[in-house]
């Protein structure tokens, strides 16, 4: 895994293959963009450039100079990174819902150690906004003192889901999602053929990671489910929305991806209401269904359907319960369907 893995973000790239050349690697980096963009790839990439045994580390008195990010991906560290076997290089992920206090002490211990075998220790801890304050205040503890030959990192999707305590003491590297070009690109490559990589690129708003971790067929399903829920809560109302929003607001992640398919769903229906270039739509699949229910739809309501999809998204990510979310978005749904 090199740099040639990873698309776009060459300010990050830039940015950390510098502090390789000029040996001044952060203790602590924030990784903040969307999740499925390649932040995780770059994580792991650069722990394997500070763990690789081939990479030359420059001759004393030549000037430094960046190299693409990552390992040879040859050598034993290397190839132990990527499988997650080094035991220099720890990833932390949520246990279930959050990341726990037990989990940052483990990490901790870990710290205080030497390195078994290279250089440095390395702890990537991924959807670091999953830690609650009494593990983010007990990781402030590390960040405060770093012990020696520590690079943590942590992934996140947004700066402001840690306290600011946590975060100014780490290097903020920023990830945006790709272009749509690049991202289609980059499918292509992983054998996704045009058409669908175009939709399945603009379905996922540039971050390849989640298209490329589903298969096409699965999210045309849960935009199907989506829809079809929709149509059903709007014909059925009060009793059908209560037991939708019990059942899906039990996850988190899940919730996410209903709201993103019902916002990808009426963006379709505005295109579709412009009369725009059917290439451009997302269910070109199911375009003369998306013409049939734009000409029944006002503008209004396709616009205020945008702007409740949008809140709800905003209102997950600033962790209001996906429960309530859900309710909210789904009853301003159903209410603006019924009033066309
Ligand atoms: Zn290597």
């Amino acid at each position: 895994m090199t740099a040639r893995a990873i698309r776009g973000h060459e300010a990050a790239l830039e940015l950390l293959e510098r502090a390789l050349a000029l040996d001044r690697v952060a203790h602590a980096y924030a990784f903040v963009g969307p999740s499925g963009i390649g932040r995780k790839l770059t994580a792991l990439a650069f722990a394997q450039a500070l763990l690789c045994r081939s990479r030359s580390r420059g001759e004393a008195g030549e000037a430094p100079r960046p190299r693409p990010l990552g390992g040879c991906g040859s050598c034993s560290p290397c190839r132990r990174v990527q499988a997650g076997t080094h035991p220099d290089c720890h990833l932390v992920l949520p246990d279930g819902q959050t990341i726990r206090i037990e989990q940052i002490r483990e990490l901790e211990r870990w710290a205080s150690l030497r390195p078994r075998e290279g250089p440095q220790k390395i702890f990537i801890v991924d959807e670091a906004e999953r830690m609650p304050p009494v593990s983010a205040n007990a990781l402030l503890k590390t960040l405060e003192e770093p012990p020696d030959r520590t690079v943590l990192i942590l992934i996140l999707s947004q700066a402001k889901a840690l306290p600011p305590t946590v975060l100014s003491r780490c290097q903020l590297v920023r990830f945006a999602p790709l272009p749509l070009a690049d991202a289609v690109a980059v499918l292509g490559e992983h054998g996704v053929e045009e058409a669908t990589a175009r939709s399945l690129a603009a379905a996922c708003q540039g971050r390849v990671g989640l298209a490329l971790g589903q298969a096409p067929h699965a999210w045309r399903e849960r935009r199907d489910n989506a829809v079809a829920l929709l149509s059903k809560v709007s014909a059925e109302g009060g009793e059908t929305l209560f037991d939708s929003v019990e059942a899906l607001g039990r996850d988190r992640a899940q919730a996410a991806e209903l709201i993103e398919a019902l916002l990808l769903w009426h963006r379709d229906l505005l295109c579709a209401k412009a009369a725009s270039d059917p290439r451009l739509l997302i269910s070109g699949d199911r375009q003369a269904e998306l013409s049939l229910a734009a000409g029944a739809t006002s503008w209004a309501a396709i616009l205020e359907a945008l702007v409740a999809c949008r809140e709800a998204w905003h209102a997950l990510q600033g962790n209001v319960s996906p429960r309530l979310t859900l309710e909210v978005l789904l009853s301003r749904l159903a209410l603006g369907a019924a009033s066309g």
